[in-house]
């Protein structure tokens, strides 16, 4: 039966080496390929830079390259990730905005690692930057530092004793409003998606919130279906798409072979009924 088959040939939710995935946009695209997707998106945080080299990659190996970026942003003091998909790598206002997220990235690196230092682990910024090469710094850097070094036995400790929201290390990040973040998107020629709604773990109300506002302020749609998600989250956010109004997405959240547990395009498809967001673009498999 196709609606129990855990594969889906399009992934619009990927991370590279120009955010905190481990490989090569071109490298990325070339397990995309050899794992069967068709048609993926690159969703790097708060950056476009990797789409150029994923896109002759791409190119080369027939597979159909959705521009994309995560973007970091806040509601109602909830971080909320709100996957741009479709975008215009070229829009000034986008640019503009990412520039800005970008900034307060490198600053809160400096936070983190002098909140590092004062629990007695010294010399993280220089750890995690080098990690990072010179793009996107983010937790997850620091927290593969903090495991390579024997801080940490694994990237759970490191979460949980440091850089998890109010841990050691936590710098309470002010990420742009959620609606600004959807205004870029949509500036840029892009539907804006709400990605991995259960990750939140806010109850059913306060979801159906989030959503209403995120509607409201021309939002798309949001990932029905993500890497890893908890039962019956697909079914309840599946409902919630239909309900709203809104447009349905499916993306792994790969981040790397050795990272986490999600594989690209170990997806459920969509629920009957929900209208999928590539829609937009021609593509009309399932
Ligand atoms: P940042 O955007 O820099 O605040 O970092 C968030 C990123 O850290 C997420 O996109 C994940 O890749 C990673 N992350 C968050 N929580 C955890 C966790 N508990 N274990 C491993 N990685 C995590
Ligand atoms: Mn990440
Ligand atoms: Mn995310
Ligand atoms: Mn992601």
């Amino acid at each position: 039966m196709q609606q129990s088959k855990m594969f889906s040939p399009i992934d619009l939710h990927m991370h590279s080496l120009a955010s905190d995935g481990t490989m090569t946009p071109h490298d990325l695209v070339q397990r995309v390929h050899d794992s069967g997707v068709q048609v993926m998106a690159l969703t790097d945080h708060d950056n476009t830079a990797g789409l150029v080299e994923a896109g002759l990659k791409a190119a080369e190996l027939g597979i159909q390259l959705i521009p994309g970026v995560e973007v970091s942003s806040e509601w109602e003091t909830q971080g909320i990730h709100i996957v741009g998909l479709f975008v215009d790598p070229e829009n000034r206002v986008l640019q503009e905005g990412l520039a800005r997220i970008m900034a307060f990235r490198d600053w809160r690196a400096t936070e983190i690692s002098r909140l590092l230092d004062q629990v007695g682990i010294p010399g993280a910024e220089e750890g995690a930057r080098a990690m990072a090469g010179s793009r996107m710094v983010g937790r997850s850097h620091f927290c593969r530092w903090l495991v390579r070094q024997g801080h940490c036995a694994d990237a759970s400790e490191a979460f949980g004793k440091y850089l998890g929201r109010g841990c050691k290390a936590y710098v309470p990040s002010d990420w742009i409003p959620m609606t600004e973040a959807v205004q870029w998107i949509n500036s840029a020629g892009g539907s804006a998606i709400v990605a991995h709604p259960g990750r939140y773990k806010l109850s059913a109300t306060r979801l159906r919130h989030l959503l209403t506002a995120f509607r409201e302020a021309g939002g798309a749609g949001l990932e029905v279906c993500s890497g890893s998600q908890a039962a019956g989250d697909r079914e309840h956010l599946g409902r919630l798409a239909k309900e709203l109004n809104m447009l349905g997405s499916l993306g792994s959240d790969f981040h790397g072979p050795d990272v986490g547990h999600a594989a690209i395009g170990q997806l459920l498809p969509l629920p009957d009924g929900v209208e999928p967001v590539w829609a937009r673009a021609g593509i009309h498999f399932h």
